[in-house]
């Protein structure tokens, strides 16, 4: 566990995407983590690369023929992370559209930051039977993006690969879920505590 507290005092190694949280993000009220400066709204391209880099050496042993993320966040990981496995990247479309779509896989994910279920599809083009598959996202929290994402790869009979997250917030148990259910999560940050009022950050 490595202790950090906003101010600057360390007691532990951060890697890239620690030292870039502590220097960037902004905890909010909610449990709610902003890092629009590099990843949420505006992109540190050659940032998230290397963030890219390091999936890459985490999953790199794995058979991975796509990566699939939902819209819209997890499309500048996916792609920076696609470049080093030179394959598509597929997201997930939120759509107002119903089920009876015979050309699209469907479920429903409910919205960690906007709190109501999107909708979200993925055309029967672009995930077929038998693709290995690594799905990504910039947040794990409570599960519902990812487990959104797993629903569309078992209706298309697809193989997951692995689960890759930029910042994972350990205290919400998603990612703990997941493992326990047998999937390979990785995440580069895993946060254990925050307080909005301190600026305190404990990673794990
Ligand atoms: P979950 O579905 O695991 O509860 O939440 C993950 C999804 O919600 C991600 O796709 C991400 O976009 C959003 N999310 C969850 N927590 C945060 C957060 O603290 N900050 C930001 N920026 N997005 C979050």
């Amino acid at each position: 566990m490595c202790i950090v507290f906003g101010g600057g005092i360390r007691v532990a190694e951060l890697n890239l995407l620690q030292e870039k949280i502590l220097s960037d993000g902004v905890i909010r009220p909610g449990n709610v983590l902003k890092v629009d400066s590099f990843l949420n709204h505006q992109i540190d391209v050659p940032f998230i690369s290397e963030l890219g880099k390091e999936f890459k050496k985490l999953f790199g042993d794995r058979k991975v023929d796509k990566i699939l993320t939902i819209e819209a966040s997890g499309i500048g990981i996916a792609c920076l992370t696609a470049v080093y496995f030179g394959v598509p990247v597929v997201f997930a479309k939120k759509s107002a559209g119903s089920n009876m779509d015979k050309e699209m896989f469907a479920t429903e994910v409910m919205s960690y930051t906007h709190n109501r279920k999107n909708h979200v599809v993925v055309s029967k083009k672009y995930l077929k039977p038998g693709e290995h598959i690594l799905i990504m996202d910039d947040f794990l929290a409570n599960g519902c993006a990812v487990s959104g994402l797993l629903d569309l790869v078992k209706q298309a009979g697809g193989i997951v690969e692995g689960i890759g997250i930029c910042i994972e917030k350990g205290f919400q148990g998603g990612g703990d879920a997941l493992r326990e259910a047998g999937y390979d999560v990785r995440s580069l940050a895993v946060i254990e505590k925050m307080d909005a009022e301190t600026g305190v950050i404990t990673f794990r």
